[in-house]
């Protein structure tokens, strides 16, 4: 048996290492460097994972919910035996204890993978039920799709991004960013470099969509922070995403008085005092709030941490395998599923490599 792994990121190498362990012949296909996005992520430090799990942390089917659910403890345990030392924050987050993505790359990497770094793979062809990469590279009897997705990738590089899975004549939802700040109405400059923390809701006309409460970072021209990200995974599953604002509140439950604009100095940002003066003293409390930004839209695919949308999992078993075709598995963001800011996404990247890993042990 001979399985064709196409991208090296999170999914990737995790099935790598199982197949490796397992004695299952592979080549790792990585059209870059490997593990890009795990070196990004959580600014450096690498969010894998998150101890809390709800249903509501992924955006798209319950399957990924149910994959987490019962890949979560395998996960952990294939860290230890990558001697890759975890530990958790009090929102549940779990990091490297090193605090260094580096580490978790270096632990996947540990053993000696058999990768073909900087070979992307363009065109696969089905002979005789075997598959052929860049018509150079076979036969293999599966093929393992775990090329994540076009987010935070500039325009020129997203081209073709998905041009491998053509023949095989998917259905797809349509690829938006999500995990991305906003661009709002108006100008921001006097407020540009804020960060403070408050209640953020999104709003579609007067029906709140999502609301919580964190730390929100104001730019030029709009507003980023975990839970302005989190608002935009909402957004994007929006069919329709006119009229929606957000709404923060920089004191929730806090009856607010001022009797001066000198006082608003102690209380918020400087910046943000100034920015107050446009309104008679006795509004202001209400102003903060009820603080409105227009949101005219997210600040594109190029700045999004994920991709929502993608391969349509109806067409997948509950082994990530086509339904149409078994030798072929999708694990990780190409499939239509994006989590929450918190370790999600990698954690469900991480734990479709366990799932395919062993299912592909399990057809030996
Ligand atoms: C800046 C940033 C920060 C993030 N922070 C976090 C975080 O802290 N926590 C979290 O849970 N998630 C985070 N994410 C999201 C997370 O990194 C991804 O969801 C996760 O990496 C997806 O894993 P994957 O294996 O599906 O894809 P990837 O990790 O993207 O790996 C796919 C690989 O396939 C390769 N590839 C693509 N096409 C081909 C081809 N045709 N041939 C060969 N190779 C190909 C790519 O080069 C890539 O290396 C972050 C993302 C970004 C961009």
């Amino acid at each position: 048996m001979s399985v064709a792994i196409i991208g090296g990121g999170a999914c990737g190498l995790v099935v790598a290492n199982i197949l490796q362990k397992n004695g299952i012949e592979y080549t790792l296909f990585e059209k870059g460097s490997v593990g890009k996005k795990i070196l990004a992520s959580g600014n450096g430090k690498a969010n894998i994972a998150n101890i809390r799990l709800t249903k509501e942390d992924y955006h798209g089917s319950s399957l990924a919910y149910r994959i987490v659910c019962k890949y979560r403890p395998k996960l952990f345990s294939f860290w230890k035996s990558l001697s890759l030392q975890t530990k958790v924050d009090e929102e549940g987050r779990v990091y490297p204890i090193s605090e260094s993505s580096l580490s978790v790359l270096t632990c996947l990497c540990r053993e000696k993978l058999n990768l073909l770094e900087h070979c992307g793979v363009e065109r696969i062809d089905k002979n005789d039920g075997k598959y052929w990469i860049n018509q150079t590279y076979g036969p293999f009897d599966d093929v393992v799709f775990s090329i994540g997705s076009a987010a935070s990738f500039v325009e020129e590089k997203r081209k073709n991004f998905y041009q491998c899975l053509q023949p095989f004549d998917l259905a797809f939802h349509e690829i938006k960013p999500s995990l991305v700040g906003f661009r709002c109405k108006g100008s921001w400059k006097e407020l540009f470099g804020v960060r403070c923390k408050c209640s953020v809701a999104l709003f579609q006309n007067n029906q709140e969509i999502h609301r919580e409460y964190g730390e929100v970072i104001f730019k030029k021209d709009g507003i980023s922070g975990i839970c302005v990200l989190n608002c935009s995974s909402y957004y994007a599953h929006l069919n329709d995403p006119s009229d929606c604002s957000l709404i923060l509140d920089f004191f929730p439950q806090q009856e607010l008085h001022f009797t001066s604009y000198e006082e608003l100095n102690g209380w918020v940002h400087p910046k943000l005092a100034t920015y107050l003066k446009r309104y008679p003293l006795e509004k202001i409390p209400y102003v903060l709030h009820h603080f409105r930004l227009e949101i005219t839209e997210t600040y594109g695919l190029e700045f999004a941490q994920v991709s929502c949308g993608g391969v349509k999992i109806d067409q997948v078993d509950e082994y990530l395998r086509l339904k149409k075709d078994p030798h072929l598995y999708f694990g990780g963001e190409i499939l239509d599923v994006d989590g929450v800011c918190g370790g999600y996404n990698l954690m469900f990247a991480f734990c479709c490599g366990m799932l395919i890993g062993e299912a592909l042990c399990n057809t030996k």
